[in-house]
């Protein structure tokens, strides 16, 4: 199968847009991504798929943790950055949950310590047992066919079900 009909067929899917943070030796790091899932509620586990060629995926293997960050739709410059899509690059300022760098003011923060790795072609599911989540009001950064999108209606405040 052509790699191109399967990148349009799979950009299809909407999606928000994380940025997935680590520390190894004392330094923090991030990466763009929107290959992520809640898998289980009891124990609560979540899933992140990281391509092998990133750095992140060595990264992550050293520091066996992360955080997932829910961006906002003002965020989108941030992950331009963490996506390395950006010329000029500049100077985050990450805040800090436990043993772990964050975005502040994400929709979302989840910290998670990988539970599991499981091979999976050219990526690695990292499965992350939750550690701690922290939320906050706003309106999230979509991605839909190879570009970000806002939703229509603005959600009033943070609602659990
Ligand atoms: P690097 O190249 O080291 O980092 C990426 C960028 O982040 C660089 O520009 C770097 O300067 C910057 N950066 C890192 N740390 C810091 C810091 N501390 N301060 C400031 N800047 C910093 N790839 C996947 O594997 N899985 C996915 O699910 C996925 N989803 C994506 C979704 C979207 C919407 C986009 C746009 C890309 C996605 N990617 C995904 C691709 C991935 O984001 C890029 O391939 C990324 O460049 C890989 O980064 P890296 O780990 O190799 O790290």
């Amino acid at each position: 199968m052509d790699d191109r009909l399967f990148r349009t067929a799979m950009g299809k899917f909407a999606t928000g847009v994380t940025v997935i943070t680590t520390e190894v030796d004392g330094e923090a790091f991030g990466m763009t991504a929107n290959a992520f899932m809640s898998v289980s509620l009891d124990p609560k586990l979540v899933l992140i798929s990281v391509g092998k060629k990133a750095k992140m995926h060595e990264r992550l293997k050293k520091s066996k943790k992360y955080a997932v960050n829910i961006l906002t739709k003002e965020q989108e410059k941030l992950s331009m950055l963490f996506a390395g899509q950006l010329k000029e690059e500049f100077e985050v300022d990450f805040g800090r949950i436990q043993d772990l760098p964050i975005i502040d003011g994400a929709l979302v923060n989840i910290t998670c310590h990988v539970d599991k790795e499981v091979e999976a072609g050219d990526h690695t599911l990292f499965i992350g047992k939750v550690t701690h989540i922290q939320m906050n009001d706003g309106s999230p950064l979509m991605f839909f066919s190879g570009k970000y999108r806002e939703m229509k209606e603005e959600p009033s405040e943070i609602q659990s079900i």
